[in-house]
């Protein structure tokens, strides 16, 4: 109590100090709280989470990593548990409320030993051990695929987008996955495949169903050309893509200017439209067709662009201008007077197309054919939102499965496979660890559970027949078919996922459950009182 006493001493007024056993019970509650609020999201069957946001936005999604970013979560030990989910999405884009629900379980599975005083120093090292065994288990299990095997890559991207409210589109949307990656994946100079995010893009269009999206080789733009004079479509055409607009020069530096008579303002006038037409004169002297850019293009410059058969778009994201270079093989002119014919890209055709009631520009047709567009089409902006999402989670999926070249059998056949070989392995450990081992081993559990649970099927019932099928050789593969509630061959079914998913999960749970249970003192500041009245720092 001195000691205690001491501590606050040292401390701001106000502070407060959680020690031992009580810090440890809370900051256990708190992670398993988080484990807790994405669990019925998992699988196929799972459910969606409505999100409302202080300003009144709707997400209606089942992305576990999405669910926590919103969910805006104080508690420093949730918060930790919540970095699994980051580590997991930016390591393997996938696979976060199973990493989540991981770290949750295994700390579950801590409480309870610590209750039949087992010291955390114990429980660390064997989880450590587990951790090192199950990795190496899982990446035995692993099975080969080649960048070539279309029909599995389409697989992997269907398992990646289950749950995501694609069902109905989820065959159209796995190809449409599998085609974007040839366009996402390059080979670096050891030959070795990297992603290349500026290739793709993604427009989302609400109206129409998900089978009206369009994969369309090329940059695809979501705006029209600016002024209907000019020429709808053009081929085999000389292409800028550029930072600067068309229009009267920065008056800035002639401040001085002053009009004294009446004359003079037209003067300046007339000299700014000279200005404008030299800069279009310019452009069409270069023999370019058709002009992309960040900034505005003039009336007066639109009128002689149309005249001269130019296409212009204006007031475009710098990214799809620097989509447009790269595809048309151009670069980014950021001033007129200094372009030389290396900036000059060409494209084989340029159309402006209609999508639902909106005017798009394609170019296409280019020296580049990696850069692609999806026009993503969808009833409501949510369902959208959420085919992205699971698009995203099949590209990752995708890319991760080709640049490791393993995959894993699904439907928890890893958890349960690595839960039975963590119990023997745990009886060939002496000391106390061994009780660790076995809870890891537990708390792998909690994914064939989760996702019969999810499916309304018993829990208990399906993990033993799970286990009953492992226990052979033959059924190392053998997963959860929740629609029908039975053990089959995940393999087979085509139920599979890139094995990094796995091992990214085994790392960051464990590192994060063994962080939270070093911590015996939780020491957290007064509040800083904000003058301003605004809550500090959230996340
Ligand atoms: P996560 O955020 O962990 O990726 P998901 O909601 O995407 O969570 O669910 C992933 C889990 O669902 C994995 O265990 C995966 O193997 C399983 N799964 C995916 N498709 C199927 C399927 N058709 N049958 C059984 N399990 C599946
Ligand atoms: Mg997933």
């Amino acid at each position: 109590m001195a000691e205690q006493a001491g501590q606050q001493y040292v401390m701001r007024e106000g502070g407060q100090v959680t020690r031992g056993r009580e810090a440890q019970t809370y900051n256990i509650m708190a992670a398993m709280a988080v484990a807790g609020s994405v669990a019925s999201t998992l699988g196929p069957r799972g459910m969606d989470k409505m999100l409302v946001d202080s300003t009144g936005d709707i997400i209606v999604s089942n992305d576990g990593a999405t669910i926590l970013r919103k969910m805006d979560i104080q508690h420093p030990a949730a918060r930790m548990i919540v970095e699994v989910a980051k580590a997991q999405d930016s390591e393997a884009g996938d696979g976060t409320t199973t990493a989540v629900l991981l770290a949750g379980e295994l700390l579950r599975q801590a409480g309870l030993l610590t209750e039949r005083s087992l010291h955390e120093a114990s429980i660390i090292k064997g989880y450590q051990m587990a951790s090192e065994k199950a990795l190496e288990l899982v990446k035995a299990m692993a099975v080969d695929v080649s960048a070539k095997d279309k029909a599995m890559l389409k697989k992997i991207a269907g398992t990646a987008m289950t749950g995501k409210d694609t069902d109905n589109a989820r065959e159209f949307l796995s190809d449409m996955v599998v085609k974007c990656m040839d366009a996402t994946m390059e080979k670096d100079a050891n030959g070795k495949y990297y992603v290349e995010k500026k290739n793709l893009v993604l427009e989302k269009k609400t109206g129409g169903r998900v089978e009206d999206s369009r994969i369309i080789e090329g940059v695809l733009i979501d705006k029209g050309r600016v002024n209907f004079q000019m020429p709808e479509e053009l081929k085999n055409v000389k292409v800028l893509a550029m930072d600067i607009g068309i229009e009267a020069k920065d008056t800035q530096f002639d401040a001085e200017f002053k009009i004294r008579q009446p004359g003079q303002f037209q003067q300046f006038s007339a000299m700014e439209d000279e200005q404008i037409k030299a800069q279009v004169d310019k452009i069409k002297d270069m023999g370019v067709k058709a002009v992309f850019t960040t900034k505005a293009i003039d009336d007066l410059a639109q009128h002689y662009m149309a005249k001269y058969g130019i296409i212009g778009v204006r007031r475009l994201k710098k990214s799809d201008v620097e989509r447009v270079a790269k595809a048309t093989g151009g670069s980014i002119v950021t001033s007129l007077d200094a372009i030389s014919k290396d900036f000059i890209g060409t494209a084989g055709l340029i159309e402006e197309i209609k999508v639902g009631d909106d005017e798009m520009m394609l170019v296409s047709k280019c020296k580049d054919q990696k850069v692609i567009s999806i026009i993503l089409r969808g009833t409501t902006s949510h369902i959208l939102d959420e085919y992205e999402r699971g698009i995203d989670d099949a590209l990752h999926a995708v890319q991760n499965s080709i640049i490791d070249g393993k995959i894993v059998p699904g439907g928890a056949a890893v958890e349960v496979e690595l839960g039975m070989k963590l119990r023997q392995y745990a009886t060939t450990i002496k000391g106390k660890e061994q009780l660790a081992i076995e809870a890891y081993a537990n708390a792998l559990e909690i994914v064939p559970k989760a996702l019969a649970n999810n499916a309304g099927l018993n829990a208990i019932d399906m993990t033993i027949a799970l286990k009953n099928k492992h226990d052979s050789k033959k059924g190392i593969n053998y997963g959860l078919n929740v629609y029908e509630g039975k053990a089959i061959n995940m393999l087979e079914a085509g139920v599979v996922e890139p094995l990094r998913i796995k091992t990214q999960a085994i790392k960051s749970a464990t590192e994060a459950a063994c962080m939270i249970l070093r911590i015996d003192d939780i020491l957290a500041a007064a509040e800083v009182k904000n003058p301003a009245g605004g809550a500090p720092g959230g996340m």
